[in-house]
């Protein structure tokens, strides 16, 4: 479970990005994050990640109280999570198997359980007939499968992603949905920020919407949202 309570974070500048922050997400959701530009998602996730420590409040993700972990102790606490941004973000000099392999070969997982992993992973995001090629070989939304892919590569109990359809056409965009949908259905914590209504109002899920550093609203089920 994820648990923010009365969290505030501001920056140097004196810009308060949240403020009294409380919410749960229970194991096993689906939420969407969304807001106007500066209203505070990006700064959720940075806190989620372990990139951010909140100056007040808690954050606790499965019993990791994550506002007071040690530095030497993130690394660790991020296995848990995985990572997908708008920017791919792919190692452009390694192949797409190369790619997922290489973040299970940082964790020190066994070559033979790594190789297995990455055609579990190259299946699951249909991409087995791109396994060979290089990034910049592939389209926008076969690049997002591939950062995807390698986010879950590890099974981590949550997956975090901020703006994933952010560079893709909408049907790419909902591409990108069904595979989301696909790996929360297979018991992943899914939160995702985005900026594209048209999508929250077409996959209903719970939505938390920000502004000003404030949550103004915590729907149950999306398509609500005006366009
Ligand atoms: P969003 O993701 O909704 O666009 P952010 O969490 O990125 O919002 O930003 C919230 C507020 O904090 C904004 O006013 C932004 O300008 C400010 N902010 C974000 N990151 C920094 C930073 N590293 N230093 C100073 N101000 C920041
Ligand atoms: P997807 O549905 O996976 O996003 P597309 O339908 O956009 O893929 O692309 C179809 C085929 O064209 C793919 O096999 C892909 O390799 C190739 N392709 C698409 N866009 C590009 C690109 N920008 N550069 C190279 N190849 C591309």
């Amino acid at each position: 479970m994820i648990e923010f309570k009365n969290v505030t974070k501001s920056y140097p500048n004196g810009v308060h990005a949240l403020n009294r922050i409380s919410l749960q997400i229970e194991d096993g959701e689906f939420i969407y994050i969304i807001g106007p530009t500066g209203s505070g998602k990006s700064t959720i996730i940075k806190i989620l990640n372990g990139e951010e420590v909140p100056d007040s409040g808690l954050v606790i993700v499965d019993s990791v109280d994550v506002g007071s972990l040690k530095h030497r102790k993130v690394p660790k606490y991020r296995r848990n999570i995985g990572c997908v941004f708008q920017d791919y973000r792919l190692l452009p000099t390694l192949t797409v198997q190369e790619n997922i392999a290489f973040a299970l070969e940082v964790l020190g997982l066994p070559k033979k359980m790594i190789r297995k992993r990455v055609q579990e992973v190259l299946e699951l995001v249909d991409l087995k007939e791109k396994a060979r090629a290089y990034p910049d070989e592939l389209s926008g939304g076969q690049q997002q499968r591939v950062t995807i892919g390698r986010a879950i590569a590890n099974r981590p109990k949550i997956l975090i992603a901020d703006e994933p359809t952010g560079n893709l056409d909408p049907e790419k965009s909902r591409e990108i949905i069904a595979l989301l949908e696909k790996i929360n259905a297979m018991g992943t914590t899914v939160v995702m920020v985005t900026h594209d209504i048209v999508l929250v109002n077409e996959f209903k899920k719970r939505t938390i919407t920000l502004d000003q550093g404030f949550v103004v609203k915590d729907s149950k089920k999306g398509g609500y949202v005006s366009v």
